[in-house]
Order: structure tokens, then C-alpha cells, then sequence
């Protein structure tokens, strides 16, 4: 019979593509059973959405196999999304990475984006929260389909839910007809509200969609608290793209790293030939990422459903989950829940945030 050294050592062989280590140095394997000459044993990724997870199982499953005397080898899939380290101690216990997506400019698709993202890494059994930060043009309760205001609850506002996602939105408490005319400390007091004056309860991602741009709301998040990361999403013009750095400087200077860029509308492709057509120029988000020296986690094709099902409050990837839209949008949300894991390897170098509400 087998050991569980002998288990663990096999298991050594398996290396996480983008932690770098091996599975069991990395503290993934749990739960290892060994019974004649078959062995189970359960592997803990630090993310559901992890992009590798298939490979990782059939490796750790052929390295099981491969030892003397072992002829089943049973691998379990679970996650445990790690917290980031400043956040859990004080403000939002429940909630592990807050991560913002932003752009240079409006209309390049970043709350489109962000609800797809939302849903996309609660579809693979995450804890997804959704905040419409973008209170000029709210525009999150209709992608996701929600016009429920939230509830109060014991302690604060029950969010509203869609989707398998929690959303909050100023949206909610507007008239259609009501324009957002605030000055900075009202903005500055809705973000409190929206964050510590809302039960989230346990959240592995609270995804915020920010208004365009460079403003007091981004200002005011960052300074606030310890984001993870953010998410930059541009179009792939040039002049999007300019728009889109400045942005990638902003959050350089507040030192909120940025976790990668998203290309939008990035080609046309054609229902009927499925030819691609690269209507705004291609390849400008991947020389911009490999030039700022940042993740590039994908791009969106421009799809007519992509806009029709938003408008009709069903984000693509539940809407039509087997098309290449929503599968992009996987791809993308996956490749995100891959750089914050990557990030908290590194956690040792972030700087806790102060906080004060
Ligand atoms: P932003 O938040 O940057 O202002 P939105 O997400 O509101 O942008 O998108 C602007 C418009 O473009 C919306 O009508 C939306 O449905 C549409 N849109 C966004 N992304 C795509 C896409 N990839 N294909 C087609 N339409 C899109």
C-alpha cells in the first residue's frame, strides 16, 4: 500500500502554471486517503475560477497513478479564495478582494464588463458582490435586470440579488427622470454607505463598477480602502487606449495596483462566416499591457447580444453561456481570479491602508 509520503511526493511533480509552485508546497492538498491501492485526496485552490483547475486535476491524478501499487486515484475540486490581508482585519470582514473596474473614458463597455465579470466568477461558486459606483449613469440594475431597491436589514441595506450576484446600486433610489448632482463629500458619503452601511455578509469578490475617468470617486475608494486590485477596460483605439493609461497612472499614484487590462469591442464577428473583423485596429490593449508592464486578461468581441441582453437585463454569460461572448467573458474572469491569487502570494510586500469611516 501506498503512503501518504509517497502521495505527497508524487504530488510535488505538479506545478501551478501561475504560482509558480508546486501543488503541495503551495498547501493545496488536503484531506489525503489512502485505502489498498486506492488514493483520494482533495486539492484547495485559492480561487473556484481558477483557470487551470481541469489540468491541475488530471495532473495530480496521473501522478497518483503513477506510483507503485496505486491503480485508483480519486481528486477532489474545492477552492478557498484567500483574503487580502489588509482588508479582512477591520472594515468588511466578510469580504475577501475588492476589486474595482474603471476606464479612461465612458461608453467603452465597463459596466457591461463588470456585471459579465460579476456573474461569469460567480458561475464558477464564488461569493460575488456587484457595486455601481457610477453614479452619474448608473446603469447596473438594468444589466442585471434588478430594480428591487434594497431592504433594510438588521444592521444595514440587504443588498438586492441577481443572478447569484448581490447587487447595490445608486440606481435604486433614483427616478428615471433624477440626475446625480452631487458635490464630493456627498460622493465621498455615498461610497461609506454603499460599503461599510450594507450587509454583504461573505463575499470572495466585491466587484465595484466606477464612473469613468479620474475623479473623487476613484479617489476616495482608494484612499478608503485596501483594494486588491483594479480592472482597466478600453476599447482598442489609440485614443481609448491614452484615456485608459491615464487611469493606469491614477491608480499607480494611489498605489492600488492594477490587476490587468480588458480590450472591448475588440473585433466584429460575423454571425454568418464567423469572420473576424478588427473594426477599431487590433493588438492596441497587448502592446499597451506589455509596454505599462500589466496583465493582459483578454478581450470582448463587439456583439450585437452582448448589448441586447443587457438591455434586457441578462448579462451574456447567462443569457447565452456556450457563445463566444460569454465564453471571452469567462476566459477574462478566470484570468482575473488568477492575478489576485498571484497577488496574495505576494502579499508580504502590500501596505496595509488606514481606515476611517
Ligand atoms: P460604460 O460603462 O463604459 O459607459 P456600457 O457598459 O454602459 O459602457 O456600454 C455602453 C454601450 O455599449 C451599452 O449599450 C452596451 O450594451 C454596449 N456594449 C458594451 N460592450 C459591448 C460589446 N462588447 N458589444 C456590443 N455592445 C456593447
Amino acid at each position: 500500500m501506498a503512503t501518504e509520503e509517497q502521495v505527497l511526493h508524487a504530488l510535488r511533480s505538479v506545478i501551478d502554471p501561475d504560482l509558480h509552485r508546486d501543488i503541495v508546497t503551495l498547501g493545496f492538498i488536503k484531506d489525503v486517503r489512502i485505502c489498498d491501492s486506492a488514493v483520494a485526496f482533495t486539492i484547495e485552490l485559492t480561487t473556484p475560477a481558477c483557470p487551470v483547475k481541469d489540468m491541475l486535476q488530471e495532473q495530480a491524478k496521473a501522478a497518483g497513478m503513477a506510483i507503485d501499487g496505486v491503480d485508483q486515484v480519486n481528486v477532489k475540486m474545492d477552492a478557498n479564495v484567500r483574503a487580502h490581508a489588509a482588508l479582512g482585519q477591520v472594515l468588511l470582514p466578510g469580504i475577501k478582494n475588492i476589486v474595482p473596474v474603471a476606464s479612461g473614458k465612458g461608453g467603452v463597455g465597463k459596466s457591461t464588463v463588470s456585471a459579465n465579470l460579476a456573474v461569469a466568477l460567480a458561475q464558477t461558486g464564488a461569493k460575488v458582490g456587484l457595486m455601481d459606483a457610477d453614479v452619474y449613469g448608473p446603469s447596473i440594475p438594468t444589466i442585471m435586470g434588478v430594480s428591487e431597491p434594497p431592504k433594510p436589514g438588521q444592521h444595514g441595506m440587504l443588498p438586492s440579488e441577481a443572478h447569484g450576484v448581490k447587487v447595490v446600486s445608486m440606481g435604486f433610489f433614483l427616478k428615471p427622470d433624477q440626475a446625480v448632482v452631487w458635490r464630493g463629500p456627498m460622493i465621498t458619503k455615498m461610497i461609506d454607505q454603499f460599503l461599510g452601511g450594507v450587509e454583504w455578509g461573505e463575499l470572495d469578490y466585491l466587484v465595484i463598477d466606477l464612473p469613468p475617468g479620474t475623479g473623487d470617486i476613484q479617489l476616495s475608494l482608494c484612499q478608503k480602502i485596501p483594494l486588491t486590485g483594479s480592472v482597466v477596460v478600453s476599447t482598442p483605439q489609440d485614443v481609448a487606449l491614452n484615456v485608459a493609461e491615464k487611469a493606469i497612472i491614477m491608480f499607480n499614484q494611489l498605489k492600488t495596483p492594477v490587476l490587468g487590462l480588458v480590450e472591448n469591442m475588440s473585433y466584429f464577428e460575423c454571425p454568418h462566416c464567423h469572420e473576424r473583423e478588427y473594426i477599431f485596429d487590433t493588438g492596441g490593449a497587448v502592446k499597451a499591457s506589455e509596454r505599462l508592464g500589466l496583465p493582459y486578461l483578454g478581450g470582448i468581441p463587439l456583439a450585437t447580444n452582448i448589448r441586447k441582453m443587457s438591455d434586457n437585463g441578462n448579462p451574456i454569460v447567462i443569457a447565452e453561456p456556450e457563445s463566444s461572448s460569454a465564453k471571452a467573458f469567462m476566459e477574462i474572469a478566470k484570468n482575473l481570479a488568477a492575478q489576485i491569487s498571484i497577488r496574495h502570494m505576494n502579499q508580504e510586500e502590500d501596505q496595509p491602508v488606514k481606515i476611517s469611516f
